[in-house]
């Protein structure tokens, strides 16, 4: 099988297995327990805090451990949202639905939002989002990189316009940490989310930077961990493992980076040579993070060829690629993204999403683009 869909998820690093083992087997303890064995299992989830923090330049205690990315989000603008008294957020309609949904929950409850506008490469500008800005805006919340396109904001100037008008800055960096140098302090960002699963780690644990002071009141109330705001008791094995990851994700981000970098130029030139005018790539694919493909095949002013279609097609030559995000997959609607970047409903249910990760191998990519050449072409003859 070929694995093309690493913005989905990845494939967890033996190396972060191993270091997580242990605390399956042995180190057992409740981090909140105070005795021998609770102990062992508080240091480790600490020097794990440590680590974390270190590698994104934060403070330990400015990093709190979620269940991954999306109660990340929840946590940044439900929480930062209840705790101050203004009633309005700004965003995009690029932005990942654990996002959207708790913004749309808002505005149930009397908080206004503004959607701003996305240019075609699908970023927003800095402009667009001072413009936005009213007296009465609590938080900007918008995404690094884009998870089904994969452009990428310019999130440094966002923050700086966002600070000039004393308003807060979250940025879902779920597709970029790990992949890109994250630095919160120069960066000057408020609140930054992140998920394990997307850079070789375990699934079900992520971390929400919150720089110090932050208003933001608790999202899961119980226990008193996490500073009393996320109750619960500690994933240990998984927040081991999210340390580990982090690690070597960052340590080897340059050599995964080239490697990664250079089966994207492959793989796009390669579709530009077979499909010429009969492809469009969508976002950027020049601009955007050096792992994501998106691309339609438009046959007239009216038709694509389905994106469904062309994944199941593509899975029976087991090749595993996705159209739209995967957490909207099952669900026929087209993509949210896509269409907020003004496409239409036919063609934004004909994208496939094609996402490397650090262990593809050229071979895999030539078989692709065979099988892709070969797929669409019955496709297209079969509806011509
Ligand atoms: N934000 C973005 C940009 C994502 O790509 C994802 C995962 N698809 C999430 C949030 C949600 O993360 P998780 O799966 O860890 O809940």
């Amino acid at each position: 099988m070929i694995y093309l869909d690493n913005a989905a998820t990845t494939q967890m690093d033996p190396r972060v297995l191993d270091a997580m083992l242990p605390y399956f087997k042995t180190y057992y303890g409740n981090a909140n327990s105070i005795h021998a064995i609770g102990r062992q299992v508080t240091v480790a989830v600490e020097e794990a805090r440590e680590r974390i923090a270190s590698l994104i330049h934060a403070d330990p205690a400015e990093i709190i451990f979620t269940s991954g990315g999306t109660e990340s989000d929840n946590a940044a603008i439900k929480g930062v949202l209840s705790a101050v008294g203004k009633k309005h957020v700004i965003t995009s309609g690029l932005e990942h639905h654990a996002v959207l949904h708790p913004i749309q929950h808002a505005r149930k409850v009397g908080v206004q939002a503004s959607y701003v506008h996305v240019i075609p490469t699908g970023c927003v500008t800095t402009d667009a989002v001072k413009e936005a800005i009213t007296d009465q805006t609590a938080l900007v919340s918008l995404m690094h990189v884009n998870n089904e396109i994969g452009s990428i904001n310019p999130i440094l100037e966002i923050a700086e316009v966002c600070h000039q008008k004393g308003v807060m800055f979250h940025t879902d960096a779920v597709q970029s940490v790990g992949k890109y140098p994250i630095d919160v302090k120069t960066m000057d960002m408020d609140l930054l989310s992140a998920s394990a699963h997307k850079f070789y780690g375990p699934k079900g644990i992520g971390f929400l930077y919150m720089k110090a002071g932050t208003p933001c009141t608790p999202w899961m109330e119980g226990g008193s961990q996490e500073r009393k705001r996320r109750g619960g008791t500690l994933n240990v094995p998984g927040i081991i493992g999210m340390a580990k990851a982090l690690e070597l994700a960052v340590s080897e981000m340059e050599t995964n980076r080239q490697r990664v970098e250079s089966l994207k130029d492959m793989l796009v030139s390669g579709i530009k040579e077979r499909f010429g005018s009969r492809v469009a790539f969508n976002g950027c694919v020049d601009s955007g993070c050096y792992y994501i493909v998106n691309i339609s095949f438009p046959m007239d002013e009216e038709r694509s060829l389905d994106g469904e279609m062309l994944l199941l097609n593509l899975d029976v030559e087991g090749i595993c690629v996705s159209n739209g995000s995967a957490c909207t997959s099952g669900a026929v609607e087209p993509s949210h993204v896509l269409l907020a970047l003004g496409m239409v409903t036919p063609t934004a249910k004909s994208s496939l999403r094609l996402s490397l990760g650090k262990n593809n191998t050229e071979e895999e990519i030539t078989y692709t683009l065979e099988k892709l050449q070969m797929v669409v072409d019955r496709m297209t003859k079969s509806l011509s």
